[in-house]
């Protein structure tokens, strides 16, 4: 079996169009198998070149630099847009954090609902929407009402038209739910459910976090309102790069998000006593952007762009149903199990596993067996398949240590892990 599986990952490898990609990407320990690119993707060689040239910039341009750094938000958000969001121009801007655009967008949407005393997300929904949620219902009087999708055995979080069409009434402002879902790995039918919101007069936000890169997003084609998402996952721009934000064109004059920044006043540099607000994306800018972290951006999604985006998302629906089949042969009969669906329009680029012993498991693949994973609590690890920089020959590898790891019960003696971080 462990011939079978290794022989068709090199199958598989030679016949992939996206496998020179790897190349362009550094990989510092080629012995390790990092299936954890849905947390942070690895970094691009083009990004070294082009943080290096954006310090150049600094250093001979000096304050002259703003004159055209000043709207690269709005041209990365572009760029965005085009190459993995399915956006239009001039809805897109690449700035601050997922936490706070997604602060900023839903204070916005219950603003332009008054008199709607409803806001509506899921229980398995990533904790700082959540927690962001909590905040903004006890500031503003509104009650937040949680869809009960975690069953016990974590694998229904899947968001049904009649799960959420039963909690929708006249009297919902905002309904906000993940692309993907963080854990499980489950993809949310965008399309479908945003009809269904918009039947009932309501504003949809989508967090895209754990989608963008992995999946093929249509924000403009699926009438989407509202969305946010990192750059750091699959899109490879590194630790703290700058998030996005997306709202829909024609939504874009009755919205104001909450923080009044000087970058979203019409007449920026006038600098007059009170804030008048520009029209356009510009209007939800707060402040200076992150230009160092939109280089990294630039540099990424160069690499998307020339691969395109529906490349990447079969190859991520190519690796997960590897990972399955995987899961199936080898770590099923060691008592793990599978808690992603099954059906690859279901899920989106990382695999979620249970098992009874998961954090003593995933700590001991890292510092014993040179896998990657990240366990969620209570019970599973996540295994993905960064689509651009991962091989099959990788992950079957990865899950070949796995098997031997947990057969032989190896993570019993590893060293208790420690850090903060899981
Ligand atoms: C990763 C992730 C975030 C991260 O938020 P930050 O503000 O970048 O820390 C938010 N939401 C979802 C759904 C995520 O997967």
């Amino acid at each position: 079996m462990t011939a079978d599986l290794a022989a068709r990952a090199a199958e598989l490898d030679a016949q992939d169009p996206l496998r020179g990609f790897r190349h362009e990407f550094v990989v510092a320990d080629g012995s390790i198998c990092y299936l954890d690119g849905n947390s942070l993707g690895r970094l691009p060689k083009a990004t070294l070149a082009a943080v290096d040239s954006l310090l150049t910039e600094w250093g001979s341009e000096l304050v002259m630099g703003w004159q055209h750094w000043v709207d690269e938000a709005q041209r990365t958000g572009d760029l965005l847009g085009r190459t993995v969001l399915g956006a239009g121009p001039r809805q897109v801007l690449a700035c601050d954090t997922t936490s706070v655009n997604f602060y900023q967008l839903c204070t916005a949407a219950v603003r332009a609902r008054p008199g709607r005393r409803r806001i509506i997300t899921d229980a398995a929904n990533f904790p700082t929407d959540r927690y962001i949620l909590e905040g903004i219902a006890r500031d503003h009087g509104l009650e937040l009402v949680i869809l009960d999708n975690e069953a016990d055995d974590g694998s229904c979080e899947r968001i049904t038209e009649d799960a959420l069409g039963s909690l929708l009434s006249e009297d919902v402002a905002l309904v906000t739910l993940q692309v993907v879902q963080y854990r499980s790995g489950a993809r949310n039918d965008v399309r479908a459910l945003t009809d269904l919101v918009h039947a009932h007069g309501a504003l949809i936000l989508w967090d895209a976090s754990h989608a963008v890169g992995a999946v093929p997003l249509t924000l403009d084609a699926d009438g989407v309102d509202l969305a946010v998402g990192c750059t750091y996952k699959y899109l490879n721009s590194g630790p703290g790069a700058p998030a996005w934000l997306y709202v829909r064109q024609a939504l874009q004059p009755e919205l104001q998000v909450p923080i009044q920044g000087w970058f979203a006043q019409a007449d920026q540099f006038g600098m007059g006593p009170v804030f008048e607000r520009a029209e356009g994306i510009r209007g939800f800018q707060v402040a200076s952007p992150s230009i160092v972290g939109l280089r990294a951006i630039n540099a990424s999604l160069g690499i998307i762009e020339r691969a395109g985006i529906d490349a990447v998302a079969h190859k991520a629906a190519a690796t997960t149903e590897f990972i399955i089949e995987g899961y199936d042969a080898w770590l099923a009969p060691l008592g793990f199990t599978l808690l992603t669906p099954r059906s690859s329009g279901e899920r989106g680029g990382h695999i979620r596993l249970g098992h009874a012993d998961a954090d003593a498991i995933c700590h001991a693949l890292r510092v014993q067996h040179g896998v990657i994973t990240d366990y969620r609590v209570p019970d599973s690890i996540r295994v993905a398949a960064s689509p651009l920089t991962t091989t099959f020959a990788e992950v079957a590898e990865g899950l070949r240590r796995i098997r031997d790891c947990v057969a032989a019960r190896c993570y019993l003696d590893a060293a208790p892990r420690s850090g903060r971080v899981t």
